[in-house]
């Protein structure tokens, strides 16, 4: 008989994990360890065998900054050659920035890193928690999916292309622009078509070149040219513009496009993503739209705002310069982006 699969459960945090205290849901190390090591599905032959390693602090994901991403990125290319896949157990609130940075973090993968948490803790009865963990790991453990997931409520999705749309539902997460790589029901249906090619497998523990300077900011009818300018201003070097719609922005304040005109002009990279969970950016199709095209504004196409912004921190934390930033924002790295 072949021995079964390995799967690392790396627990960085979120609620599936906490406890309710007399300030609120907060994470408390161990009891997602000893709540995981009493479930008796854990020993069946079908399910792949697995660690959990706790990646201390846990978190509320809320808390979680860029350098957490680097912390799960480099704790999983530590054991990379050690497990068939992993299963990163985090709060939903961040989830989906976390899962695109890991996609581009780990831009060499041959196994799944999958991404999951719950709406409800462990330690509530209905917890949606007991089915994501379970699943997480058969699915790790067992599909040739070489790419960062998010699996929530029955659906694995491409991690940089998910959103939290939902802090009540279980569908907690939806992907606008990509249908799920695989849907759970009575069966696991993968849609291979749409899975990416396996990387190389050598991964690299992600070093930062630099501490880099993103932000995103979302329009709002009123916006002012002086919060632009703002925001724009040094030390900033990438912006996520959400925009309205198909990429539009107002028009008629000059004040407007000139604070963001002289930021491009001073190499800021600034990336036009819509605030609309579905559909692409298409900067020519009103004149609104055009008008961002003119002052240097690049087109994000269907990227969500959370790739986006980890994408710009990635890339201009290796290093690169801001024309290799702008070039590479508009090139499919992950699976981020559709193809030109
Ligand atoms: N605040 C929690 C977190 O993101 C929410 C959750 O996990 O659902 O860590």
């Amino acid at each position: 008989m072949s021995a079964r699969p390995r799967v690392c459960v790396l627990h960085v945090g979120g609620t599936i994990g906490m406890v309710r205290t007399a300030t609120g849901f907060e994470p408390q190390p161990g009891f997602l360890q000893r709540y995981i090591a009493a479930m008796p599905e854990m020993d069946r032959p079908e399910l792949p065998a697995h660690d959990v390693v706790i990646l201390e602090p846990l978190l509320d994901s809320a808390d979680m900054a860029p350098e957490d991403w680097l912390r799960i990125a480099a704790a999983i290319v530590a054991r990379y050659d050690d497990y068939a896949g992993f299963v990163v157990v985090h709060g939903t609130d961040t989830m989906a920035y976390t899962a695109s940075a890991l996609s581009f973090l780990l831009p060499e993968l041959q196994k799944p890193v999958i991404l999951t948490g719950s709406q409800l803790s462990l330690e509530n009865v209905r917890s949606d928690g007991r089915e994501h963990i379970i699943t997480a790991i058969l699915l790790a453990g067992t599909l040739a999916v070489p790419e960062v997931c998010i699996y929530f409520a029955s659906r694995l999705l491409r991690g940089n292309r998910a959103q939290k749309i939902h802090n009540h539902d279980f569908v907690a997460f939806d992907s606008g622009n990509l249908p799920p790589l695989a849907s759970v029901g009575v069966s696991v249906d993968l849609a291979d078509h749409l899975v990416r090619a396996p990387g190389t497998g050598k991964l690299v523990a992600p070093a930062l070149k630099c501490e880099p300077h993103v932000a995103s900011l979302r329009l709002f009818p009123g916006v002012a040219a002086r919060l632009l300018e703002q925001v724009l201003a040094a030390p900033m070097q990438g912006l996520v513009l959400e925009t309205y719609g198909v990429g539009n922005a107002p028009s008629r304040d000059p004040a407007l496009l000139a604070a963001i005109s002289a930021a491009t002009g001073r190499d800021v990279v600034v990336v036009n993503c819509s605030q609309c969970h579905g559909g692409s950016v298409r900067q020519t199709l009103y004149s609104t739209g055009a008008a961002l095209a003119r002052c240097g504004v690049i087109s994000g196409r269907d990227m969500t705002p959370e790739a986006a912004l980890t994408k710009l921190y990635c890339l201009l934390a290796a290093g690169l310069s801001p024309a290799q930033v702008r070039a590479r924002m508009q090139e499919d790295l992950a699976g981020e982006l559709e193809p030109d």
